[in-house]
């Protein structure tokens, strides 16, 4: 059978989802000829995805969980709810594509199964699952940092005959819990949000627990007409707040006190009142020191674990429940009666830790003490984060290398958008970037922005490919993990050391300087790019080049 003729465009971005999108609108702004592919039915990614019950958006939140690019959409969408649903979020988006006319180049239900790099064209051609082959001297992988579903490879899983769905991979026909049997497996953030409402349908619903978690009240609430429209009068100054912000959102600075600047009454009276008021502000508001002294961290422990006690009637639960690493050193999770869900009669707590699971029957789990009978299985295991959806792609760099070899030790890599060998690709949210711990759209803005300033400079001149240096890498390498090392957070097994996933490289790969990574991303600009290595446009490379 002929192949299909290779399409050609000036860039190639895989993913329609938050980061896909503005890298559609802004490089079509810049005159570039743009092609997305997405296996979805449309735009949306991970709230295209993610449609278990009780999803909504468990960070900061609405309204400024939002692109800042466009004053107009700004003033023109209405948010419901701090925590905006699922399908508040998804609707966003849709009005988003159609806004900007989004959706005339991006190409649906089409996976990237191959990406290769062409040294002598100095360009990528992809191969995709609908037979369609195209190529561009430029790669952007908008691929998601949470993307990939992490299925457990459990004796007799596959054996299971009930219905069973993963959180990130949730059907799009309605799932009913009526009278059934459901058993959960996993406690994150996606197992915390939907516990509580799976168990207000089902007729029992088992919780499958490894590690307990601290979670905190999500303090969710509606969004007055009076708070939109004095957020829409102030926007200039929530957005340069926004920028300012090491979250990325419009919040004051992070307090300078220690824990311990504080009597023990008032550090609790502290935390009392964040607990009262609720809401990701929570983490934000917290001492300087919780996050790098054993000591202070502590103190918050203690408090959290003793609101779990609270609210949890039966002692032999609550203790089952009481998490046992540093608090916030795994994502924080915001939580709607989560604890109290298992004062309710039909729900039961197994705690993997002393009771693991044997395997799995056509009809029930079977854990070491005894047979759970189930009808449905609930999978809340998360992804294989940050660099698992890169390595599912797998692109070919020069000479051939695939990214799983180059990536074998450890996820290589300059600014947390550029790999050695891999000219031309650029990731968003990838390992060596701030991603899940900034503001996401705002994020993939920064980091967009910033990479079609260098794509300009590069055509400007006269250059056919770049790529950072091994050098640049491995300092890059020292300052997020130096960086990292002076907290709590790698020494808590978590998705963010990669310790979720069997033979994953074990340590924390994001950037956790917040906002002075786009501080030292645009220090880089402005010092003419240190760091990479530029190739002249060869003469086969400008024959299609735009
Ligand atoms: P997660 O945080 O990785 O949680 C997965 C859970 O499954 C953990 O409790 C894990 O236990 C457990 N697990 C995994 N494999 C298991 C196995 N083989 N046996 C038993 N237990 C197993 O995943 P997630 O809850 O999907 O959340 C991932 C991230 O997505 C969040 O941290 C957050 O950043 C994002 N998220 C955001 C939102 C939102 O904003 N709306 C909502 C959901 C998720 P261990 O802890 O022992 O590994």
């Amino acid at each position: 059978m002929p192949s299909e003729p290779v399409e050609e465009y000036d860039a190639i971005v895989i993913g329609a989802g938050v980061s896909g999108m503005y890298a559609l609108h802004h490089l079509r702004e810049m005159g570039l000829a743009v092609r997305v592919y997405d296996g979805a039915t449309d735009v949306g990614g991970t709230w295209w995805y993610n449609r278990y019950p009780g999803a909504r958006v468990d960070g900061p939140g609405s309204p400024f969980y939002c692109y800042a690019f466009s004053d107009e959409l700004m003033k023109e969408w209405d948010w419901a709810e701090t925590q905006s649903e699922q399908s508040a979020v998804l609707d966003y988006l849709e009005h988003v594509a159609d806004r900007f006319d989004l959706r005339r180049d991006i190409q649906f239900e089409t996976w990237v199964e191959d990406a290769r790099y062409d040294e002598a064209e100095q360009r990528w051609t992809v191969e995709t699952s609908t037979g369609v082959r195209a190529s561009a001297r430029f790669l952007i992988c908008a691929v998601g940092a949470l993307s990939t579903a992490n299925m457990p490879e459990i004796p007799g899983i596959h054996d299971f005959a009930g219905e069973c769905y993963h959180t990130g991979r949730w059907p799009h026909e309605p799932v009913s819990f009526e009278g059934k049997r459901v058993a959960v497996i996993g406690t994150g953030s996606s197992g915390i949000q939907s516990i509580p409402e799976i168990a207000k349908q089902a007729a029992h619903l088992t919780v499958l627990q490894r590690t307990p978690q601290f979670a905190f009240p999500a303090g969710n609430r509606p969004i007055t007409p009076a708070e939109m429209a004095e957020a829409r009068a102030n926007w200039d100054a929530l957005r340069e707040k926004m920028y300012a912000h090491g979250s990325g959102f419009p919040f004051d600075p992070y307090p300078a006190r220690s824990a311990f600047d504080d009597t023990p009454e008032e550090r609790r009276a502290h935390y009392e009142a964040l607990w009262q008021r609720g809401g990701f502000g929570f983490f934000l508001d917290l001492y300087s020191d919780i996050a790098i002294s054993e000591e202070a961290n502590a103190t918050l422990a203690d408090f959290v674990r003793e609101k779990i006690r609270e609210a949890v009637h039966d002692p032999e639960t609550a203790r089952k429940l009481m998490p046992d690493h540093f608090v916030i050193t795994k994502r924080p999770i915001l939580h709607d009666g989560y604890f109290e869900t298992f004062n309710r009669d039909n729900v039961a707590l197994v705690d993997l830790r002393e009771d693991p699971i044997e395997c799995f029957t056509k009809t029930s789990v079977i854990t070491a003490s005894g047979e759970h009978p189930i009808d449905m299985l609930v999978l809340a295991t998360g992804f294989d984060a940050i660099s698992g959806t890169m390595l599912r792609l797998d692109p070919k760099g020069r000479g051939g290398v695939p990214l799983h070899e180059r990536w074998a030790d450890r996820f290589h890599n300059y600014l947390g958008m550029t790999v050695s060998g891999f000219p031309n690709l650029f990731m968003i949210h990838g390992p060596g970037s701030p991603g899940v711990f900034y503001n996401m759209p705002l994020g993939a803005e920064r980091q967009l922005n910033w990479i079609g300033d260098f794509m300009h400079v590069l055509s400007e001149r006269g250059f056919g490919a770049v790529e950072p240096t091994p050098d640049a890498e491995d300092a890059w390498f020292d300052e997020v993990v130096g960086i990292a090392n002076a907290t709590l957070f790698p020494r808590t097994d978590s998705w963010w050391t990669g310790a979720n996933i069997e033979g994953k490289p074990r340590y924390f790969s994001a950037y956790l300087g917040g906002s002075i990574y786009y501080q030292r991303i645009a220090d880089v600009a402005g010092q003419d790019y240190p760091g990479f290595r530029f190739e002249p446009l060869q003469a086969s490379g400008d024959a299609k080049a735009s």
